[in-house]
Parts: structure tokens; C-alpha cells; sequence
């Protein structure tokens, strides 16, 4: 639905992936506001399985669903500002095409940006069968490497290493290097020794303490490229090494996205480009828009679980303000003092680690832990029923047993 015309008060939501889509879901419910969902991309990606469709692209068919009918699929680009007393409010969201939408109130969800193609660009169009095309051309790239280096040794790194050798073994060489003592450093120590543990057995080596200082020619940003002529990168250490592969991914990671933001108001963008927000997501100097998810400044760990719970903490604010009740800090709208550290790094198909507070566990269940959770964030992308609310309400339940286990 267009937000234009209507006499409902019209809420913008900019994005349209993990933030974006419950934010709107959550504000639709009721029929009180009018919400339009806008879009770059033409469909929503389990972001976190992205790796997962580089070595097996038929995964895509699962993980990458078309926006539901009505999204708006164009660039925001802009925001159409008024003075009023209270601080800037803006009108309208501008889109590329020179159209405006307008809005009451604006949630800003426009994530983050990671090197293609573990992500699609996040301001650009892009339908399924282009994203479709990057991830195959992308496996035919790795299909054809011998040797592949991987840059960082966080999550997506030690994800990434994991998929290539769980599916072609030691037939590829494949190294992992970080500047850090370990790998997995945002996590505990044990979730980083168990990540090593198994990917030394499984024949990949791992660099600590050193990091990339000559690239060798080797990209940065963008699809990584094979030596044209079919040799090996050479790439130079901090440590003076000379490591050499045929495929350098860097994994060193993202940068949050906020054209929108920063085109209006650039006071709004802390050092990062992240949208500077108080405790309850206000965008600071605009009264009326509020950012979640990857783009927004705080502190918290960036993953799928703190944008749906960021977006809502941001439904429940934007109704109260709109009944005229009292708009509530973040976490504390959400029910708890403090949100849970959670998180599960897949091992290939059969093995991962997961955190939950200080416990850190690893093996079979934690792989099946992810595949539940990327079966649910499936099915509530969809807004299949009944799967839909069982994923709310496991996701309420880990924030409430958060609260309090293994603190
Ligand atoms: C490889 C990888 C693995 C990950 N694994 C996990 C995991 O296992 N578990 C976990 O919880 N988290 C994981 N994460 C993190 C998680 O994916 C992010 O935290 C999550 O996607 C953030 O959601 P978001 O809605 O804030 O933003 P995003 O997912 O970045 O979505 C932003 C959306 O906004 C759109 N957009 C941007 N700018 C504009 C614009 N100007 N106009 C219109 N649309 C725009 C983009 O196209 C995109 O659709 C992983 C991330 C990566 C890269």
C-alpha cells in the first residue's frame, strides 16, 4: 500500500530484512498506522546462510524469499525535513526515482553493508536472479581455487573456512589469519579455542597475531577475483611472511548504512557512519525517525536477534508516543534489564558453538540449534502462521531465561 493519501498516520520503515520486517510486521498489527516497507533489494536473505549458499548454491531456494506484495522496492535516499518546536521532523522519505513518501513517523533499518558477495549492496537494486548469479558465479570462483586465504578470524571468517572445507575438504588449502590471540576475539575464550580445535583438524591453518599489511594486488572490497593468470596472490604479513592463495576473502567486517540519514541530517552519523540514537532509538536531531538494527549506534553485538529485538522495542515506542504514553528505554521496553549474549557459529553442517551469557558449549546440538533458528527466522520472514508466533515467542523466552542464566 502507498503511504500517500491515507489519513492514517503513516509510518516509513526503510529496509526490509531482520529490523525492517518486524518493525513493520509489529506496527501493522492493529490497522492503526499505515505502514510502508520499503525495499533496495527485491527480496529478504538469511543473512547468516549467505556462506552457506556460496558452497552450496541450491541453498538459496531456501534461504532468499521474495518481498511480500506491497513492499516498496526503491532506494531511499533522503528525508524531507520541517523546524517545529520539538527539533527537526521530517515529512517525507525521498526516494531515488524523486518520489516522496510520506511520513509520520520513519524507522530506519538500512542494516549494514558487508564485501560482496557475502552480501548483496545494501542501497542498490538487486533482484533474486542477480543475487542468484553473484552466489554462483561466487562457488565457481571457490569450486576452481586451490588455495584460499581468509582475512579475520570472527564469525564470518571462521564460518567461511568451515563451509569450504566441510564441503571440499583438504583438496583445498585454506588459511585463516587474525591479528588477534584467537580466533572468535567478540566471543569467549573457549568458543575461540573450539573453533580452532576443529578447523586444524580439518586441515585448515590458522594464523594468529599477524594480519594482511600488502594485499599483493588482491581485492579489498568486491567479489573476490581469481589470479587471472591461474597462479597465487601474494600476499605480504605484518609478520613478514609471504602467504600465497588463488582466492583472498576478507572477512574484517561491515559498515553500518544510512544514506537516508546522512543525506539529511549529517550530525545524525557518529565516526562509523552509524546513526547516532538515544535510549529509546531516536535518531539524535530528528524528532520523529528512529534507527535499529545494524545502523544504529549502540554499543550491543550486531546480529539478527538484537535488530528484531531492537525493532520491537521501536513498534512499542512509536504506539506509545502516538497514544500519548511514556516512551521506554531500550532494553527495559523489552522486558528485560539487560539483552542476552547469544550467538552460534556454524562448524559446517554438523557441528557449531554457541554462547548463551558466559556458557560456551560445542558439537552437534548447537548445529542443530542453528538450523532451528534458521528454519524459524525463515518461516517468520514468510509469516507462515503459528511458526511466525512460536518464533516471537522463543525469542521472548531466550531474553527472559537470559535474564538470569549464566549471567
Ligand atoms: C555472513 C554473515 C553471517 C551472520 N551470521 C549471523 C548469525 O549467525 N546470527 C545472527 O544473529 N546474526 C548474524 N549476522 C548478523 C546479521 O545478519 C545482522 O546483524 C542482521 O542482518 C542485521 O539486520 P538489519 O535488518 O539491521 O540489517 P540488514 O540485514 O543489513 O538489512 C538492511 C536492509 O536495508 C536495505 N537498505 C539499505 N539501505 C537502503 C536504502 N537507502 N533504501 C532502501 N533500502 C535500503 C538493504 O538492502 C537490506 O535489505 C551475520 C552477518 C553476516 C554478514
Amino acid at each position: 500500500m502507498s503511504a500517500e493519501g491515507s489519513r492514517k498516520p503513516q509510518v516509513v520503515v526503510v529496509g526490509g530484512q531482520f529490523a525492517g520486517r518486524r518493525a513493520a510486521k509489529l506496527l501493522r498489527r492493529g490497522g492503526k498506522f499505515g505502514v510502508t516497507l520499503v525495499d533496495a533489494k527485491s527480496f529478504w536473505e538469511y543473512t547468516p546462510g549467505a556462506l552457506r549458499c556460496l558452497v552450496e548454491p541450491r541453498a538459496t531456494r531456501r534461504l532468499l524469499q521474495p518481498h511480500p506484495p506491497g513492499t516498496v522496492n526503491a532506494t531511499a535516499v533522503g528525508f524531507e525535513t520541517a523546524k517545529t518546536q520539538e527539533g527537526d521532523t521530517v515529512k517525507s522519505v525521498k526516494l531515488k526515482d524523486g518520489s516522496n513518501l510520506r511520513a509520520d513517523y520513519v524507522v530506519l533499518a538500512t542494516g549494514s553493508s558487508y564485501v560482496s558477495p557475502i552480501k548483496a549492496a545494501s542501497d542498490k537494486p538487486c533482484s533474486v536472479e542477480d543475487r542468484k548469479k553473484n552466489i554462483m558465479a561466487a562457488h565457481n570462483n571457490l569450486a576452481s581455487a586451490p588455495s584460499v586465504l581468509i582475512v579475520g578470524g570472527g564469525t564470518v571468517g571462521v564460518e567461511l573456512a568451515a563451509e569450504i572445507v566441510g564441503v571440499w575438504g583438504k583438496s583445498k588449502s585454506v588459511t585463516i589469519i587474525t591479528p588477534h590471540s584467537r580466533l572468535l576475539e567478540r566471543m569467549p575464550p573457549r568458543a575461540g579455542i573450539l573453533a580452532q580445535r576443529w578447523l586444524t583438524k580439518k586441515g585448515v591453518r590458522v594464523i594468529l597475531n599477524d594480519r594482511i599489511e600488502n594485499w599483493g594486488g588482491s581485492k579489498t572490497g568486491g567479489d573476490p577475483a581469481l589470479k587471472p593468470s591461474g597462479g597465487a596472490w601474494k600476499l605480504q604479513t605484518r609478520g613478514g611472511e609471504e602467504l600465497h592463495a588463488s582466492l583472498v576473502y576478507p572477512c574484517i567486517g561491515g559498515a553500518p548504512a544510512a544514506a537516508p540519514a546522512e543525506k539529511s541530517s549529517a550530525s545524525s552519523l557518529g565516526p562509523r557512519g552509524e546513526v547516532k540514537v538515544d535510549g529509546s532509538f531516536r535518531v539524535e536531531g530528528l524528532r520523529n525517525v528512529f534507527a535499529v538494527g545494524d545502523c544504529a549506534g549502540t554499543a550491543e553485538e550486531k546480529t539478527a536477534f538484537t535488530a528484531d529485538l531492537n525493532a520491537t522495542a521501536v513498534a512499542h515506542n512509536i504506539r506509545a508516543e502516538h497514544d500519548g504514553k511514556r516512551v521506554k528505554d531500550y532494553p527495559k521496553v523489552c522486558g528485560t534489564q539487560s539483552v542476552p549474549s547469544i550467538a552460534v557459529v556454524s562448524l559446517y553442517k554438523w557441528s557449531a558453538v554457541m554462547q548463551f551469557n558466559k556458557l560456551v558449549f560445542g558439537g552437534p546440538v548447537p548445529a542443530l540449534v542453528k538450523w532451528f533458528i534458521e528454519t524459524m527466522q525463515v518461516h517468520a520472514a514468510k509469516e507462515t502462521p503459528v511458526l511466525t508466533e512460536l518464533w516471537d515467542a522463543v525469542e521472548q523466552t531466550n531474553v527472559f531465561l537470559g535474564g538470569f542464566l549464566f549471567k
